[in-house]
């Protein structure tokens, strides 16, 4: 038999590419003396080597991210590193360039806003596209109606007159009767043209209701982030014009991964709703509680000073920290549920924006400072705290 040097080349450097096989120089000594050609190269050998390839890839994602291997991390590295999500993939390389930590938190939050911002900016749009066509077509419909009515009116007003007329000859009577069939058409318009304008109530009333449901948490009924950053540009406008005060306050249930951990997602997800009910009590005119995301909630107060909403806050904290709740699933304690929470006047800073982020800084203090108490932005130690 013939050695075929190329084929033997080409097979080589497919093996080496493919990082299995060894290279030019080994597989020269491996075929040295070899008067067989080299089997086939199979599918098996071309694949295995490529999937181990993206293990090993999704290994290294993981590893030197130091995150811990669970489903979802895995999909989070298959995604980057296959290019599956190249935005995310980007989020984490310009983290990691700028010498930051891609932790789970920080990848929770990135993931949490990609889904909620396409499917709430996807429905709004939706919706407002809706309303508009809505609103073009029943002014249609009732000018259409308006004007049909008229015409019906006018029509039947000679249809009167020629009846009157006593030696109206045939044609005359005729015409009355085409003009009788046309007020009859015209009367049939007019009842259809009625029953679209209420099947356009009926629409614009579910519209209204699916806005409702888009700017509603699922799980615990607060207004959804989406809807409280509309109400906090509504309550700015509003407050600044009233010269009212305006305060907003983030707030975190705290060490809230031990509940999901210990318990199960579900017996978390009841105790959000509990927090979220509890929370929803200091709400009223003033004061609008929303879920800001995950385990975070956001308050806003309107026309009351900054001590007062901070007093309002505590009422909420100190009856979720009062309570012993219990997993109703196993009858096991959840043991203490507390939050944490941070206040700032919103007109106490140049940009609204700055007064988020001092709020939310006082929230991360409070954290620091042994959580299950509110902190005032800008004020450290916080003169109105209460003992933790
Ligand atoms: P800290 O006191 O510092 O806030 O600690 P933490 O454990 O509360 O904070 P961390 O950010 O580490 O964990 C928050 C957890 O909240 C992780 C996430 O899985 C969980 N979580 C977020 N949203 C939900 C939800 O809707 N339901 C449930 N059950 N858990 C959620
Ligand atoms: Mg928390
Ligand atoms: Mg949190």
């Amino acid at each position: 038999m013939t050695h075929d040097p190329s084929s033997r080349g080409s097979r080589s450097r497919l093996l080496q590419w493919l990082g299995i096989g060894p290279g030019e120089d080994n597989d020269e000594s491996h075929s040295h003396g070899s008067a067989t050609p080299p089997p086939a190269i199979t599918a098996r050998e071309i694949w295995l080597p490529a999937k181990r390839r993206l293990l090993g890839k999704v290994a290294d994602f993981l590893i030197d991210h130091d995150l811990e291997v669970m489903p979802w991390t895995l999909e989070v590295a298959y995604d980057c590193v296959t290019g599956a999500k190249p935005k995310l993939a980007q989020m984490i390389l310009e983290r990691t360039e700028a010498g930051k930590l891609v932790t789970l938190q920080w990848l929770e939050n990135v993931l949490r806003q990609e889904e909620g911002d396409t499917s709430d900016q996807i429905l709004a749009a939706l919706m407002s596209r809706l309303e508009e066509s809505l609103e073009d077509f029943s002014k249609t419909t009732n000018s259409a109606r308006d004007a049909t009515s008229a015409y019906g009116a006018a029509l039947q007003q000679h249809v009167d007159d020629l009846e009157q007329v006593s030696r109206a000859g045939i044609v005359i009577t005729e015409l009355a009767a085409l003009a009788k069939a046309m007020i009859h058409r015209t009367r049939e318009i007019e009842h259809d043209l009625n029953e679209s304008e209420e099947r356009t109530k009926a629409l614009q009333k579910n519209l209204d209701e699916a806005r409702r449901i888009a700017d509603e948490d699922h799980l615990t009924g607060l207004p959804n982030r989406r809807a409280f950053e509309l109400l906090l540009d509504r309550e700015t406008a509003a407050a600044r014009a009233a010269g009212d005060e305006l305060n907003v306050a983030f707030c975190d249930i705290d060490h809230f991964k031990r509940i999901n951990d210990s318990h199960g997602h579900a017996a978390g997800d009841r105790v959000l709703k509990t927090v979220a009910d509890t929370l929803s009590r200091i709400s009223d005119s003033r004061c609008h509680v929303a879920r800001h995301g995950g385990e975070e909630f956001a308050v806003l107060f309107r026309g009351m000073s900054l001590q007062k909403a901070w007093e309002r806050l505590e009422l909420a904290r100190e009856e979720i920290a009062e309570r012993r709740l219990i997993n109703r699933a196993t009858d096991m304690p959840f043991g203490r549920v507390t939050f944490s929470g941070g206040i700032a006047d919103v007109f106490a800073y140049a940009a609204r924006s700055d007064a988020l982020r001092a709020a939310d800084e006082a929230l991360y203090a409070a954290k620091q400072a042994g959580r299950n108490q509110i902190f005032i932005a800008g004020e450290t130690p916080p003169p109105l705290q209460d003992a933790a």
